[in-house]
């Protein structure tokens, strides 16, 4: 300090800026950078901004979730790994009567601004009881959103549950006569819960596209489903189920597609080739096919109309 040297600044308010940086030497260099949130220092955690920098709450209340397991395994490590704690429901039902509500969020104390000229919390922390009332009303749109199948004012879409699939898909090569079975890709739908469109009582309005909030059209990107096998054949893309056959037909780019279920397998059939597979893998069981020209039969068609095989075998959600 040198002496004489202090000098006043006239100021209508002081807004005490505090340190943005925070020591966080006692933490593992690779532990932030893996975004891991236990600290080198027993039973002491971190996350949130600390941990990662400028971000959002979103994260943050990620982090939260993370510490919260990681102290329920270690409480209890018999724990199961990929044990779920949540509360989060899986019935459609129920997920879809809490959307149609509306269930107004806790509201925090906050003091008052009169009593404000201190350091003490401005916003106090909720009780247990309010923080699981704010919690549950999280309407788990990450599993089910559906806000399509809602604003729709013709009811033009089936949203349906499904069993999720993950196929590692084979091919047929038929190349001087002779067939081999060669590996292709993986086919992998994990998301429960799928829509179809329904075309016929589509007047293509957009509404469904205003509300999405993925910014999707869903009108335009969903299955389109046909009622009836002439307007089915007068589309260029789409699929039409048979009910006295129990046969799926599938149009792209205008060839047609057929999948069966047929004493214990799928049946699948296109120009040149019948397939025979596996219900649950869709592993090639047997085939039929033209080998007469050097060709490839690909699975990746069966393997979406699998998918929505499934929307006319269970019962309509909404
Ligand atoms: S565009 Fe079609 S599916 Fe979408 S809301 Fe309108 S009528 Fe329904
Ligand atoms: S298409 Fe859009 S509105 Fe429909 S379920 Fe998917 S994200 Fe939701």
């Amino acid at each position: 300090l040198i002496s004489d040297s202090e000098f006043t600044v006239e100021a209508d308010t002081i807004i005490p800026a505090i340190g943005q940086e925070p020591d966080i030497d006692f933490i593992e260099k690779d532990a932030i950078e893996n975004q891991q949130v236990q600290t080198r220092i027993s039973k002491v955690y971190i996350g949130g901004d600390a941990m990662r920098g400028a971000s959002t709450a979103i994260n943050a209340i990620a982090d939260g979730r993370k510490v919260a397991e990681k102290i329920i395994r270690e409480i209890n490590p018999a724990t199961e790994h990929d044990q779920e704690f949540s509360l989060r429901s899986h019935d459609v039902d129920e997920l879809m009567f809490k959307k149609s509500q509306r269930i107004r969020g806790v509201s925090p104390n906050e003091t008052p601004l009169t009593e404000r000229k201190n350091f003490n919390l401005v916003t106090t922390t909720l009780s247990q009881e309010e923080a699981m009332a704010e919690s549950s009303r999280c309407l788990q749109c990450d599993l089910l959103c559906n806000v399509c199948t809602t604003v729709c004012p013709n009811l033009a879409f089936r949203s349906f549950q499904i069993n999720p699939v993950h196929y590692k898909l084979n091919k047929l090569v038929v190349h001087e006569n002779k067939v081999n079975v060669v590996p292709d890709m993986e086919f992998v739908v994990n998301q429960p819960y799928q829509i179809l469109h329904l075309e016929e009582w589509c007047n293509q309005c957009g509404n469904c596209t205003t509300f999405c909030p993925t910014s999707g059209s869903p009108w335009k990107e969903k299955p389109h489903v046909y009622f009836s096998r002439t307007a089915f054949e007068e589309s260029e893309d789409g699929y039409f189920f048979n009910t006295d056959e129990k046969c799926l037909y599938h149009l792209k780019n205008g060839q047609e597609s057929t999948l069966i279920f047929e004493n214990g397998q799928f049946i699948y059939q296109e120009k040149g080739v019948e397939f025979q597979l596996d219900p649950t893998t869709f592993d090639i069981r047997g085939w039929n096919i033209d080998t007469r020209k050097n060709k490839e039969f690909t699975l990746s068609t069966a393997a979406e109309m699998s998918v929505v095989w499934q929307g006319f075998q269970h019962k309509n959600q909404s």
